[in-house]
Protein backbone atom coordinates (compact mmCIF):
# COMPACT_ATOMS: atom_id res chain seq x y z
CA UNK A 1 0.00 0.00 0.00
CA UNK A 2 0.92 3.78 -0.60
CA UNK A 3 1.80 5.43 2.81
CA UNK A 4 1.41 9.12 2.26
CA UNK A 5 2.62 10.50 5.44
CA UNK A 6 6.23 9.93 7.73
CA UNK A 7 5.44 7.45 10.34
CA UNK A 8 8.62 7.83 11.88
CA UNK A 9 8.52 11.75 12.05
CA UNK A 10 4.71 10.85 13.51
CA UNK A 11 5.76 8.43 16.01
CA UNK A 12 8.84 10.73 16.73
CA UNK A 13 6.58 13.33 18.01
CA UNK A 14 4.41 10.59 20.22
CA UNK A 15 5.15 10.00 23.72
CA UNK A 16 8.04 10.95 24.54
CA UNK A 17 8.19 8.60 27.73
CA UNK A 18 5.21 10.83 29.65
CA UNK A 19 2.43 8.96 31.62
CA UNK A 20 -0.58 8.42 30.04
CA UNK A 21 -3.60 7.93 32.85
CA UNK A 22 -6.60 5.48 32.61
CA UNK A 23 -10.03 6.67 32.45
CA UNK A 24 -12.78 5.92 35.00
CA UNK A 25 -16.39 7.50 35.48
CA UNK A 26 -14.94 10.20 32.72
CA UNK A 27 -11.71 11.19 34.78
CA UNK A 28 -8.14 10.93 33.28
CA UNK A 29 -6.38 9.31 36.66
CA UNK A 30 -3.86 7.50 37.93
CA UNK A 31 -3.67 4.11 39.56
CA UNK A 32 -4.73 4.75 43.49
CA UNK A 33 -1.70 3.01 44.75
CA UNK A 34 0.61 5.68 42.38
CA UNK A 35 2.11 2.66 40.74
CA UNK A 36 3.31 2.47 37.09
CA UNK A 37 4.16 0.28 34.26
CA UNK A 38 6.14 0.88 31.17
CA UNK A 39 5.04 0.58 27.58
CA UNK A 40 8.05 -0.58 25.83
CA UNK A 41 8.58 -0.53 21.79
CA UNK A 42 9.08 -3.93 20.90
CA UNK A 43 11.31 -3.05 17.76
CA UNK A 44 14.11 -1.26 20.13
CA UNK A 45 13.56 -1.52 23.39
CA UNK A 46 12.86 1.55 24.21
CA UNK A 47 10.68 3.22 26.40
CA UNK A 48 7.15 4.70 24.81
CA UNK A 49 5.15 6.00 28.12
CA UNK A 50 4.51 5.40 31.39
CA UNK A 51 0.78 3.73 32.37
CA UNK A 52 -1.20 3.25 35.52
CA UNK A 53 -0.82 -0.25 37.36
CA UNK A 54 -4.39 -0.37 37.97
CA UNK A 55 -5.69 -2.93 41.04
CA UNK A 56 -8.37 -4.06 42.68
CA UNK A 57 -9.24 -0.74 43.78
CA UNK A 58 -9.49 0.78 40.46
CA UNK A 59 -11.50 -1.91 38.85
CA UNK A 60 -14.04 -1.49 41.76
CA UNK A 61 -13.93 2.48 41.25
CA UNK A 62 -14.54 1.75 37.37
CA UNK A 63 -16.95 -0.84 38.09
CA UNK A 64 -19.11 1.16 40.22
CA UNK A 65 -18.93 3.95 37.66
CA UNK A 66 -20.06 2.07 35.01
CA UNK A 67 -23.07 1.15 37.20
CA UNK A 68 -23.81 4.70 38.05
CA UNK A 69 -23.97 5.13 34.42
CA UNK A 70 -26.30 2.50 33.41
CA UNK A 71 -28.76 3.12 36.07
CA UNK A 72 -28.27 6.97 35.41
CA UNK A 73 -28.61 9.26 31.92
CA UNK A 74 -27.04 6.43 29.99
CA UNK A 75 -30.15 4.19 30.57
CA UNK A 76 -32.38 7.25 28.79
CA UNK A 77 -30.17 7.59 26.04
CA UNK A 78 -32.42 6.44 23.01
CA UNK A 79 -31.06 3.64 20.42
CA UNK A 80 -30.84 6.98 17.43
CA UNK A 81 -28.89 8.80 20.08
CA UNK A 82 -26.22 5.62 20.70
CA UNK A 83 -26.36 5.33 17.13
CA UNK A 84 -25.31 8.81 16.64
CA UNK A 85 -22.52 8.51 19.14
CA UNK A 86 -21.16 5.35 17.40
CA UNK A 87 -20.83 7.51 14.20
CA UNK A 88 -19.29 10.50 15.52
CA UNK A 89 -16.72 8.14 17.12
CA UNK A 90 -16.48 6.42 13.47
CA UNK A 91 -15.72 9.74 12.07
CA UNK A 92 -13.22 10.19 15.04
CA UNK A 93 -11.37 7.40 14.56
CA UNK A 94 -11.21 7.30 10.18
CA UNK A 95 -9.45 10.83 10.97
CA UNK A 96 -7.04 9.97 13.27
CA UNK A 97 -6.51 6.83 11.81
CA UNK A 98 -2.96 7.67 10.93
CA UNK A 99 -2.07 8.21 14.57
CA UNK A 100 -3.81 5.43 16.00
CA UNK A 101 -2.28 2.98 13.52
CA UNK A 102 1.77 4.19 14.00
CA UNK A 103 0.47 4.14 17.84
CA UNK A 104 -0.18 0.33 17.96
CA UNK A 105 2.75 -0.36 15.35
CA UNK A 106 4.82 1.48 18.38
CA UNK A 107 3.46 -0.21 21.16
CA UNK A 108 3.26 -3.73 19.48
CA UNK A 109 5.40 -3.96 16.97
CA UNK A 110 2.88 -4.71 13.59
CA UNK A 111 4.20 -3.31 10.37
CA UNK A 112 2.79 0.46 9.62
CA UNK A 113 1.33 -1.48 6.52
CA UNK A 114 -0.65 -3.64 8.37
CA UNK A 115 -2.04 -1.71 10.74
CA UNK A 116 -3.19 1.00 8.24
CA UNK A 117 -4.64 -1.46 6.11
CA UNK A 118 -6.95 -2.31 8.73
CA UNK A 119 -9.36 0.84 8.28
CA UNK A 120 -12.30 -0.60 6.44
CA UNK A 121 -12.67 -3.16 9.11
CA UNK A 122 -12.43 -1.36 12.48
CA UNK A 123 -14.00 1.93 10.80
CA UNK A 124 -16.80 0.15 9.52
CA UNK A 125 -17.51 -1.76 12.68
CA UNK A 126 -18.16 0.95 14.35
CA UNK A 127 -20.52 1.91 11.93
CA UNK A 128 -22.00 -1.45 11.45
CA UNK A 129 -22.97 -1.37 15.27
CA UNK A 130 -24.28 2.28 14.65
CA UNK A 131 -26.88 0.88 12.39
CA UNK A 132 -27.66 -2.35 15.02
CA UNK A 133 -28.24 -0.02 17.44
CA UNK A 134 -31.88 1.30 15.66
CA UNK A 135 -32.69 -2.57 14.87
CA UNK A 136 -32.68 -4.07 17.90
CA UNK A 137 -35.87 -5.90 18.64
CA UNK A 138 -37.32 -9.10 20.01
CA UNK A 139 -40.09 -10.91 18.71
CA UNK A 140 -44.10 -11.72 19.05
CA UNK A 141 -44.40 -15.04 19.33
CA UNK A 142 -47.87 -17.02 19.43
CA UNK A 143 -48.74 -18.89 22.16
CA UNK A 144 -51.10 -22.31 22.85
CA UNK A 145 -53.45 -20.01 24.34
CA UNK A 146 -53.64 -16.92 21.80
CA UNK A 147 -56.55 -14.88 22.36
CA UNK A 148 -56.16 -15.03 25.79
CA UNK A 149 -52.62 -14.77 26.40
CA UNK A 150 -49.99 -12.21 24.43
CA UNK A 151 -46.37 -13.37 24.78
CA UNK A 152 -43.35 -11.68 23.25
CA UNK A 153 -39.63 -10.90 23.94
CA UNK A 154 -37.94 -7.82 24.73
CA UNK A 155 -34.16 -7.23 24.35
CA UNK A 156 -32.53 -5.41 27.44
CA UNK A 157 -28.54 -4.88 27.78
CA UNK A 158 -27.23 -7.20 29.74
CA UNK A 159 -25.83 -4.39 32.19
CA UNK A 160 -21.95 -3.78 32.80
CA UNK A 161 -19.54 -5.57 30.76
CA UNK A 162 -16.21 -6.11 31.36
CA UNK A 163 -13.59 -6.53 28.00
CA UNK A 164 -9.93 -8.04 28.17
CA UNK A 165 -8.31 -7.86 25.45
CA UNK A 166 -4.92 -8.88 24.25
CA UNK A 167 -1.90 -6.94 22.70
CA UNK A 168 -1.52 -8.40 19.51
CA UNK A 169 -4.42 -6.15 17.79
CA UNK A 170 -5.76 -2.90 20.23
CA UNK A 171 -7.37 -0.95 18.33
CA UNK A 172 -9.70 -3.72 16.24
CA UNK A 173 -10.01 -5.73 20.09
CA UNK A 174 -10.48 -2.54 22.33
CA UNK A 175 -13.78 -1.02 19.04
CA UNK A 176 -14.88 -4.71 18.78
CA UNK A 177 -15.64 -4.89 22.51
CA UNK A 178 -17.20 -1.22 22.88
CA UNK A 179 -18.78 -0.95 20.02
CA UNK A 180 -21.82 -3.54 20.74
CA UNK A 181 -21.67 -1.76 24.40
CA UNK A 182 -22.34 1.31 23.33
CA UNK A 183 -25.14 0.05 20.57
CA UNK A 184 -26.69 -2.08 23.28
CA UNK A 185 -27.27 0.36 25.91
CA UNK A 186 -24.88 -1.47 28.13
CA UNK A 187 -21.72 0.06 30.24
CA UNK A 188 -18.74 -1.08 29.81
CA UNK A 189 -14.96 -1.63 31.87
CA UNK A 190 -11.89 -2.04 29.28
CA UNK A 191 -8.93 -4.09 30.27
CA UNK A 192 -6.26 -3.76 27.83
CA UNK A 193 -3.09 -5.95 27.55
CA UNK A 194 -0.15 -4.92 30.08
CA UNK A 195 1.79 -4.57 26.68
CA UNK A 196 -0.25 -2.64 24.58
CA UNK A 197 -2.62 0.04 26.35
CA UNK A 198 -1.89 3.35 24.65
CA UNK A 199 -4.14 2.95 21.56
CA UNK A 200 -6.90 2.28 23.94
CA UNK A 201 -6.27 4.99 26.03
CA UNK A 202 -6.10 7.36 22.86
CA UNK A 203 -9.59 5.65 21.65
CA UNK A 204 -11.11 6.55 24.97
CA UNK A 205 -9.71 9.85 24.47
CA UNK A 206 -11.64 10.70 20.95
CA UNK A 207 -15.03 8.50 22.84
CA UNK A 208 -14.96 11.76 24.90
CA UNK A 209 -14.74 13.99 22.07
CA UNK A 210 -17.59 12.64 20.43
CA UNK A 211 -19.97 12.83 23.29
CA UNK A 212 -19.31 9.71 25.47
CA UNK A 213 -21.57 10.22 28.95
CA UNK A 214 -19.10 9.78 31.73
CA UNK A 215 -19.22 6.12 33.17
CA UNK A 216 -19.89 4.06 30.19
CA UNK A 217 -16.62 3.17 28.99
CA UNK A 218 -14.16 2.78 31.06
CA UNK A 219 -10.56 1.69 30.68
CA UNK A 220 -8.19 0.36 33.57
CA UNK A 221 -4.90 -0.40 32.65
CA UNK A 222 -2.87 -2.95 34.63
CA UNK A 223 -1.95 -6.66 34.33
CA UNK A 224 -4.13 -9.67 34.33
CA UNK A 225 -3.25 -11.19 37.42
CA UNK A 226 -4.18 -8.15 39.39
CA UNK A 227 -7.00 -5.93 37.44
CA UNK A 228 -8.18 -8.41 34.97
CA UNK A 229 -8.80 -11.16 37.96
CA UNK A 230 -10.65 -8.40 39.57
CA UNK A 231 -12.11 -7.78 36.61
CA UNK A 232 -13.35 -11.69 36.18
CA UNK A 233 -14.51 -12.27 39.67
CA UNK A 234 -16.22 -8.73 40.38
CA UNK A 235 -19.83 -9.28 41.58
CA UNK A 236 -20.80 -6.06 40.07
CA UNK A 237 -20.36 -7.21 36.42
CA UNK A 238 -22.60 -8.91 34.69
CA UNK A 239 -20.70 -10.27 31.55
CA UNK A 240 -16.99 -10.58 30.48
CA UNK A 241 -16.06 -10.47 27.01
CA UNK A 242 -12.56 -11.92 26.90
CA UNK A 243 -9.90 -12.37 23.54
CA UNK A 244 -6.84 -14.15 24.58
CA UNK A 245 -5.05 -17.10 25.60
CA UNK A 246 -7.23 -20.31 26.52
CA UNK A 247 -5.56 -21.28 29.79
CA UNK A 248 -6.14 -17.29 30.63
CA UNK A 249 -9.20 -18.04 29.44
CA UNK A 250 -10.46 -20.85 31.77
CA UNK A 251 -9.27 -18.34 34.28
CA UNK A 252 -11.68 -16.37 33.58
CA UNK A 253 -14.79 -18.61 33.27
CA UNK A 254 -13.80 -20.44 36.12
CA UNK A 255 -13.36 -16.74 38.19
CA UNK A 256 -16.86 -15.76 36.72
CA UNK A 257 -18.90 -18.09 38.84
CA UNK A 258 -19.52 -16.55 41.64
CA UNK A 259 -22.32 -14.56 40.47
CA UNK A 260 -22.48 -16.53 37.46
CA UNK A 261 -22.09 -13.77 34.97
CA UNK A 262 -22.39 -14.49 31.28
CA UNK A 263 -19.09 -15.00 29.85
CA UNK A 264 -17.99 -14.97 25.98
CA UNK A 265 -14.68 -16.21 24.92
CA UNK A 266 -12.39 -15.50 22.08
CA UNK A 267 -9.33 -17.93 22.26
CA UNK A 268 -6.06 -19.53 21.21
CA UNK A 269 -6.14 -22.01 17.81
CA UNK A 270 -4.02 -23.96 16.08
CA UNK A 271 -5.65 -23.58 13.16
CA UNK A 272 -5.04 -26.31 9.49
CA UNK A 273 -4.61 -24.64 6.27
CA UNK A 274 -5.57 -27.84 3.81
CA UNK A 275 -3.59 -27.31 -0.02
CA UNK A 276 -5.23 -29.42 -2.28
CA UNK A 277 -3.13 -31.22 -5.57
CA UNK A 278 -5.28 -28.68 -8.00
CA UNK A 279 -4.89 -25.29 -5.96
CA UNK A 280 -3.56 -22.58 -7.54
CA UNK A 281 -0.06 -22.23 -6.18
CA UNK A 282 0.63 -18.38 -7.30
CA UNK A 283 -2.29 -17.51 -4.82
CA UNK A 284 -1.95 -20.01 -2.50
CA UNK A 285 1.95 -19.34 -1.69
CA UNK A 286 1.73 -16.40 -0.24
CA UNK A 287 -1.65 -16.59 1.17
CA UNK A 288 -0.01 -19.57 3.25
CA UNK A 289 2.75 -17.69 4.16
CA UNK A 290 0.97 -14.32 5.51
CA UNK A 291 -1.75 -16.93 7.02
CA UNK A 292 1.08 -17.36 9.96
CA UNK A 293 4.22 -14.24 9.22
CA UNK A 294 0.97 -11.63 9.65
CA UNK A 295 2.19 -10.28 12.89
CA UNK A 296 5.23 -12.86 13.09
CA UNK A 297 2.66 -15.67 13.39
CA UNK A 298 1.34 -13.97 16.59
CA UNK A 299 -2.13 -14.11 15.30
CA UNK A 300 -5.06 -16.41 17.04
CA UNK A 301 -5.85 -17.52 13.60
CA UNK A 302 -2.38 -18.12 12.48
CA UNK A 303 -2.28 -21.25 9.55
CA UNK A 304 0.78 -22.88 11.04
CA UNK A 305 -0.37 -26.51 10.56
CA UNK A 306 -0.49 -26.83 6.46
CA UNK A 307 -1.41 -29.93 4.71
CA UNK A 308 -0.22 -30.09 1.53
CA UNK A 309 -1.14 -32.74 -1.14
CA UNK A 310 2.13 -34.90 -1.52
CA UNK A 311 2.28 -34.67 -5.29
CA UNK A 312 2.83 -31.00 -4.74
CA UNK A 313 4.32 -30.98 -1.48
CA UNK A 314 7.94 -30.47 -2.59
CA UNK A 315 7.59 -27.77 -4.40
CA UNK A 316 5.11 -26.18 -2.48
CA UNK A 317 7.77 -25.93 0.63
CA UNK A 318 10.37 -24.63 -1.81
CA UNK A 319 8.38 -21.70 -3.37
CA UNK A 320 7.26 -20.84 0.59
CA UNK A 321 10.78 -21.26 2.11
CA UNK A 322 11.68 -18.39 -0.57
CA UNK A 323 8.90 -16.16 0.05
CA UNK A 324 9.56 -16.62 3.48
CA UNK A 325 13.62 -15.61 2.72
CA UNK A 326 12.76 -12.69 0.87
CA UNK A 327 10.32 -10.40 3.60
CA UNK A 328 11.46 -7.74 4.99
CA UNK A 329 11.94 -7.92 8.35
CA UNK A 330 12.61 -4.52 10.95
CA UNK A 331 11.26 -2.25 12.88
CA UNK A 332 7.33 -2.37 11.83
CA UNK A 333 7.58 2.07 11.45
CA UNK A 334 9.56 1.30 8.35
CA UNK A 335 7.04 1.08 5.47
CA UNK A 336 9.02 -1.22 3.77
CA UNK A 337 8.82 -3.62 6.51
CA UNK A 338 6.75 -6.96 6.11
CA UNK A 339 7.64 -8.76 9.33
CA UNK A 340 7.92 -6.88 12.70
CA UNK A 341 9.43 -8.06 16.31
CA UNK A 342 7.74 -10.50 18.74
CA UNK A 343 6.21 -8.53 21.24
CA UNK A 344 9.18 -8.98 23.82
CA UNK A 345 12.17 -11.35 24.38
CA UNK A 346 9.66 -13.61 26.90
CA UNK A 347 7.66 -14.41 24.21
CA UNK A 348 10.89 -14.55 21.27
CA UNK A 349 12.60 -17.45 23.92
CA UNK A 350 9.26 -19.23 23.61
CA UNK A 351 9.30 -19.36 19.66
CA UNK A 352 13.02 -20.33 20.21
CA UNK A 353 12.11 -23.31 23.05
CA UNK A 354 9.42 -24.29 20.10
CA UNK A 355 12.17 -24.70 18.03
CA UNK A 356 14.35 -26.56 19.62
CA UNK A 357 11.93 -28.99 20.36
CA UNK A 358 11.24 -29.39 16.59
CA UNK A 359 14.70 -30.21 16.03
CA UNK A 360 14.36 -32.81 19.08
CA UNK A 361 11.61 -34.30 17.86
CA UNK A 362 13.39 -35.05 14.75
CA UNK A 363 11.65 -31.75 12.28
CA UNK A 364 13.90 -30.99 9.07
CA UNK A 365 14.21 -26.85 8.98
CA UNK A 366 13.61 -25.51 5.36
CA UNK A 367 14.55 -22.50 6.82
CA UNK A 368 14.61 -19.41 9.45
CA UNK A 369 14.91 -21.18 12.66
CA UNK A 370 17.17 -18.71 13.91
CA UNK A 371 16.81 -15.29 16.00
CA UNK A 372 18.03 -11.92 14.11
CA UNK A 373 19.97 -9.77 15.93
CA UNK A 374 22.13 -8.10 13.14
CA UNK A 375 21.56 -4.66 11.35
CA UNK A 376 19.15 -2.65 13.91
CA UNK A 377 17.12 -5.97 14.94
CA UNK A 378 19.02 -5.70 18.33
CA UNK A 379 16.31 -5.74 20.50
CA UNK A 380 16.52 -9.39 20.35
CA UNK A 381 12.52 -9.72 19.64
CA UNK A 382 12.92 -10.78 16.24
CA UNK A 383 12.99 -13.99 14.81
CA UNK A 384 13.60 -15.16 11.09
CA UNK A 385 10.39 -16.77 9.34
CA UNK A 386 10.36 -20.55 9.75
CA UNK A 387 9.45 -23.63 7.90
CA UNK A 388 9.80 -27.22 9.25
CA UNK A 389 9.37 -30.42 6.76
CA UNK A 390 8.84 -33.46 8.09
CA UNK A 391 6.82 -32.77 10.62
CA UNK A 392 4.51 -35.35 12.41
CA UNK A 393 1.05 -34.70 13.99
CA UNK A 394 2.15 -35.54 17.66
CA UNK A 395 5.32 -33.47 17.46
CA UNK A 396 5.31 -30.16 19.91
CA UNK A 397 5.27 -27.84 17.14
CA UNK A 398 2.22 -29.60 15.21
CA UNK A 399 0.22 -29.38 18.47
CA UNK A 400 0.65 -25.93 20.50
CA UNK A 401 0.37 -22.79 19.88
CA UNK A 402 3.49 -21.00 18.99
CA UNK A 403 2.25 -17.46 18.66
CA UNK A 404 5.64 -17.23 16.81
CA UNK A 405 6.94 -17.41 12.78
CA UNK A 406 6.43 -20.96 12.73
CA UNK A 407 5.06 -23.30 9.72
CA UNK A 408 5.12 -26.98 10.08
CA UNK A 409 4.06 -28.50 6.72
CA UNK A 410 3.25 -31.90 6.73
CA UNK A 411 2.09 -33.86 3.10
CA UNK A 412 -0.89 -36.04 2.61
CA UNK A 413 -2.27 -38.61 0.41
CA UNK A 414 -5.78 -38.23 0.91
CA UNK A 415 -8.64 -35.93 1.49
CA UNK A 416 -10.19 -38.18 4.12
CA UNK A 417 -7.15 -38.13 5.80
CA UNK A 418 -6.18 -34.70 5.56
CA UNK A 419 -9.56 -33.60 6.44
CA UNK A 420 -9.25 -36.02 9.74
CA UNK A 421 -5.68 -34.85 11.00
CA UNK A 422 -6.86 -31.29 9.99
CA UNK A 423 -9.82 -31.37 12.82
CA UNK A 424 -7.41 -33.95 15.46
CA UNK A 425 -6.82 -30.79 17.75
CA UNK A 426 -8.37 -29.39 20.93
CA UNK A 427 -8.59 -26.13 18.99
CA UNK A 428 -11.30 -25.12 16.59
CA UNK A 429 -10.94 -21.52 15.47
CA UNK A 430 -9.83 -21.02 11.93
CA UNK A 431 -9.07 -23.02 8.29
CA UNK A 432 -7.63 -22.51 5.17
CA UNK A 433 -8.38 -24.40 1.88
CA UNK A 434 -6.73 -23.92 -1.44
CA UNK A 435 -8.91 -25.48 -3.94
CA UNK A 436 -9.88 -24.94 -7.85
CA UNK A 437 -12.78 -27.66 -7.43
CA UNK A 438 -16.05 -25.89 -6.21
CA UNK A 439 -17.54 -29.62 -4.99
CA UNK A 440 -14.52 -30.06 -2.88
CA UNK A 441 -14.59 -26.14 -1.66
CA UNK A 442 -18.19 -26.99 0.04
CA UNK A 443 -16.74 -30.65 1.03
CA UNK A 444 -14.24 -29.24 2.93
CA UNK A 445 -16.14 -25.97 4.54
CA UNK A 446 -19.11 -28.51 5.91
CA UNK A 447 -16.61 -31.08 7.62
CA UNK A 448 -13.49 -29.13 8.95
CA UNK A 449 -14.52 -27.77 12.48
CA UNK A 450 -13.44 -24.22 12.76
CA UNK A 451 -15.63 -21.17 13.70
CA UNK A 452 -14.40 -19.68 10.54
CA UNK A 453 -13.29 -21.09 7.01
CA UNK A 454 -11.94 -19.38 4.37
CA UNK A 455 -11.29 -21.13 0.71
CA UNK A 456 -8.56 -19.47 -1.64
CA UNK A 457 -8.15 -16.67 0.69
CA UNK A 458 -7.05 -16.41 4.29
CA UNK A 459 -7.46 -13.87 7.15
CA UNK A 460 -10.69 -12.17 6.37
CA UNK A 461 -12.75 -10.64 9.23
CA UNK A 462 -15.77 -8.28 8.48
CA UNK A 463 -18.01 -6.54 11.06
CA UNK A 464 -20.73 -8.24 9.42
CA UNK A 465 -19.60 -11.45 9.76
CA UNK A 466 -19.49 -13.89 12.69
CA UNK A 467 -16.14 -14.93 14.28
CA UNK A 468 -15.37 -16.98 16.95
CA UNK A 469 -14.58 -20.42 18.46
CA UNK A 470 -15.69 -23.76 18.38
CA UNK A 471 -14.01 -26.38 20.84
CA UNK A 472 -11.41 -24.97 23.05
CA UNK A 473 -11.29 -21.58 20.90
CA UNK A 474 -13.83 -20.49 23.15
CA UNK A 475 -17.49 -19.78 23.18
CA UNK A 476 -19.85 -16.60 21.94
CA UNK A 477 -19.23 -14.62 18.45
CA UNK A 478 -18.29 -11.13 17.29
CA UNK A 479 -19.19 -9.55 14.50
CA UNK A 480 -22.87 -9.97 12.63
CA UNK A 481 -25.96 -9.92 14.79
CA UNK A 482 -25.38 -12.66 17.18
CA UNK A 483 -22.37 -10.41 18.44
CA UNK A 484 -25.48 -8.28 19.82
CA UNK A 485 -26.85 -11.35 21.17
CA UNK A 486 -23.72 -11.43 23.68
CA UNK A 487 -24.43 -8.05 25.00
CA UNK A 488 -28.32 -8.51 25.38
CA UNK A 489 -31.01 -10.69 28.21
CA UNK A 490 -33.84 -11.58 26.42
CA UNK A 491 -36.85 -11.00 28.30
CA UNK A 492 -40.08 -12.90 27.77
CA UNK A 493 -43.23 -10.88 28.74
CA UNK A 494 -47.08 -12.31 29.39
CA UNK A 495 -50.00 -10.27 28.93
CA UNK A 496 -53.21 -11.77 29.72
CA UNK A 497 -56.11 -9.96 27.66
CA UNK A 498 -59.53 -11.18 28.29
P1 LIG B 1 -3.21 -13.59 27.53
O1 LIG B 1 -4.28 -14.60 27.74
O2 LIG B 1 -1.92 -13.77 28.21
O3 LIG B 1 -3.73 -12.13 27.95
C1 LIG B 1 -4.92 -11.59 27.43
C2 LIG B 1 -5.48 -10.60 28.43
O4 LIG B 1 -5.86 -11.29 29.60
C3 LIG B 1 -4.51 -9.51 28.86
O5 LIG B 1 -5.21 -8.29 28.98
C4 LIG B 1 -4.04 -9.99 30.21
O6 LIG B 1 -3.63 -8.95 31.06
C5 LIG B 1 -5.29 -10.64 30.74
N1 LIG B 1 -5.08 -11.67 31.77
C6 LIG B 1 -4.00 -12.47 31.96
N2 LIG B 1 -4.19 -13.27 33.02
C7 LIG B 1 -5.42 -12.99 33.51
C8 LIG B 1 -6.21 -13.50 34.58
N3 LIG B 1 -5.78 -14.47 35.38
N4 LIG B 1 -7.45 -12.99 34.76
C9 LIG B 1 -7.93 -12.02 33.96
N5 LIG B 1 -7.22 -11.49 32.94
C10 LIG B 1 -6.00 -11.98 32.71
O7 LIG B 1 -3.03 -13.48 25.95
P2 LIG B 1 -2.00 -12.55 25.12
O8 LIG B 1 -0.62 -13.11 25.28
O9 LIG B 1 -2.24 -11.13 25.43
O10 LIG B 1 -2.53 -12.82 23.63
C11 LIG B 1 -2.23 -13.97 22.94
C12 LIG B 1 -3.34 -15.00 23.00
O11 LIG B 1 -4.57 -14.42 22.62
C13 LIG B 1 -3.11 -16.14 22.03
O12 LIG B 1 -3.44 -17.36 22.65
C14 LIG B 1 -4.09 -15.84 20.90
O13 LIG B 1 -4.48 -16.96 20.15
C15 LIG B 1 -5.22 -15.22 21.64
N6 LIG B 1 -6.03 -14.39 20.75
C16 LIG B 1 -7.26 -14.84 20.37
C17 LIG B 1 -8.04 -14.10 19.50
C18 LIG B 1 -9.40 -14.58 19.07
O14 LIG B 1 -10.18 -13.77 18.57
N7 LIG B 1 -9.73 -15.84 19.21
C19 LIG B 1 -7.56 -12.87 19.01
C20 LIG B 1 -6.30 -12.44 19.41
C21 LIG B 1 -5.54 -13.21 20.30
Amino acid sequence: MTISFDPRAKADAMYKGAFQPMLIGGNWVPASSGQVMDAINPANGKLLAQLPRGQAKDVDAAVGAARKALEGPWSGFKPYERQALLLRIADLVEQNWETLCVSDTLDMGLPISRTLANKRRVVGMLRFYAGMATALHGEMIENSIPGEVVSFTRKEPIGVVGAIIPWNAPTASSIWKIAPAIATGCTIVLKPSEEASLTPLMIGKLMQEAGLPDGVVNIVTGTGAEAGARLSEHPGVDKIVFTGSTATGQAIARASVGNLKRVSLELGGKSPVIICADADLDRAVPVAAMAVYAHSGQICIAGSRLFVARGIHEEFVERLAEYAKNLRIGDGIDPETALGPLINARQAGKVEKFIASAHDEGATLITGGTRLTDNGLDSGNFIAPTVFGGVRDDMTIAREEIFGPVISAMPFDTIEEAVQRANNTPYGLAAGVFTLDLGMAHKLTSRLKAGSVWVNMYHAIDPAVPFGGMKMSGYGREGGREHLDEYLETKAIWIQTD
